[in-house]
């Protein structure tokens, strides 16, 4: 795709006024947006001659706050509707989905794929439900490519990840109950299907790179977190004098400004990525569309086929460890399984001091026998995780972080460590997720 950037004051008056307006109109349906709807980059995107032009119906945005207009789009779309994705874009941007998404990682200085993959389809809906309802709250007439929950008879107020999980495409489709529903019983029949098929909310939704992106410098990560907090502030203050936020804008401002570190969110996540990490190198197959479904492509989505991933947990036994720990950690990392339709099969445990012992298969916390007490080595808890059959595609390891590493990752296999003392050390290739061992006693 050959593309020719320009700005929005080499537009000819009408679609600058058109732009304009749509500022003007989305500030005023959401005043504490205001400053972030006016961050926002304009960039002009013009295909070549000849060549065809990238969709941009979602106006979408990237991780720098540009915000991608085409001019054909500028002129056919009303300033409400345009108004409507900028607050939309926005909020993909504050809430930070990009740092969400739970699919594979790509690179964003690899080239960019012509169309969305199935995982970043997914998040797409996901994170569009998240946004859309609070959108809906307000005064805003949604245009008809918005997605809300009921299209999926799912209710409002969840987060994208939530979503996620609960979406019919959602990974490990074939062993959760109710798999064999057809995807066309998660579309209201009286839902018209959008003329022109999804909106690609780009970059800012997914993290993942776009075509049209410009790949200039713009707003800085240290810019973000201000503009973020002074949003959050607005927030508050709005809510106190007329009390009309919606409450999953209340819910953010409340995390930016009283930000508590949610290990439990967190393992959640990590383990989520590794399990969607591994899924994206097996083969995902789409179910066969019905009728319905084909009119709305949004909707049909891949499940997953054999084989499932395999995680194992080691267990640090050699003192630190409290029985309340175990069982938080424990539950939360087996929480996520069940949401992805992994059971007993797919999770084995090991404990490890200075050796590792036999592994066990557990379905509570409370199951599992702990063995050990003597000196520490999470290399040998490894080395045993690696020798399991099948082999697992996901370690995690839960340690006070006081043991010697093996200098690299086993091959093949993810590590996320939950570390419960922060004076504990994690080598550089596991993903590190700080567990409040305070927090855990006092519960
Ligand atoms: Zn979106």
């Amino acid at each position: 795709m050959s593309i020719v950037y320009r700005r929005v004051d080499e537009l000819p008056p009408e679609l600058r006024q058109r732009w304009a307006a749509a500022r003007v109109w989305a500030a005023h349906q959401a005043p504490y947006l205001a400053t972030a709807v006016l961050a926002l980059d304009p960039v002009v995107v013009q295909a070549d001659p000849g060549e065809p032009a990238p969709d941009l119906r979602g106006f979408p945005a990237d991780l720098a706050w540009h915000v991608y207009l085409d001019p054909a789009e500028l002129h056919a779309a009303e300033p409400p509707v345009i108004g409507f994705w900028l607050l939309h874009q926005v909020t993909h941007l504050l809430r930070q989905h990009a740092d969400r998404y739970p699919g594979p990682p790509g690179q964003l200085d690899s080239p960019a794929l012509a169309a969305q993959t199935p995982q970043q389809r997914q998040w797409n809906v996901a994170c569009d439900c998240e946004i859309d309802d609070d959108l809906q709250a307000g005064e805003l007439t949604l245009p008809p490519e918005a997605i809300v929950p009921e299209m999926f008879a799912l209710p409002d107020g969840w987060t994208a990840e939530q979503y996620w999980d609960a979406l019919p495409g959602a990974g490990h489709r074939d062993n959760v109950a109710g798999a064999d529903r057809e995807a066309a019983d998660w579309v209201p029949a009286e839902r018209g299907p959008a003329e022109r098929g999804p909106v690609d909310c780009g970059t800012g939704a997914d993290g993942q790179p776009r075509p049209w992106n410009c790949g200039r410098p713009g707003l800085t990560q240290v810019g973000q977190r201000l503009l973020g907090r002074d949003v959050a502030r607005r927030i508050r203050e709005h809510q106190r004098r007329r009390g009309d936020v919606p409450a999953g804008w209340q819910r953010w401002a409340d995390d930016v400004l009283e930000p508590v570190v949610n290990w439990r969110r967190q393992l959640a996540a990590a383990v989520r990525r590794g399990v969607a990490d591994v899924a994206g190198r097996v083969d995902f197959t789409y179910r066969r569309p019905s009728r319905r479904a084909a009119a709305l492509p949004d909707v049909v989505l891949p499940s997953l086929r054999q084989p499932l991933p395999q995680v194992a947990m080691v267990l640090d036994t050699s003192g630190s460890m409290s029985d309340a720990m175990l069982a938080q950690a424990l539950g939360e990392v087996g929480g996520v399984l069940r949401s992805l339709g992994l059971g007993r099969r797919n999770l084995r445990i090991i404990c490890c001091d200075a050796h590792a012992y036999e592994h066990q298969r557990v379905l509570d916390a409370r199951d599992v026998r702990l063995l050990g007490g003597g000196g520490t080595d999470m290399g040998a808890g490894l080395a045993a995780a690696v020798g399991l059959r099948p082999r697992p595609d996901l370690v995690v390891v839960l340690t006070d972080g006081h043991t010697p590493w093996p200098s690299r990752a086993p091959d093949g296999m993810r590590v996320v460590v939950g570390l419960m003392d922060q004076a504990g050390s994690v080598p550089d290739w596991a993903t590190r997720v700080l567990i409040d061992t305070g927090e855990v006693a006092s519960r």
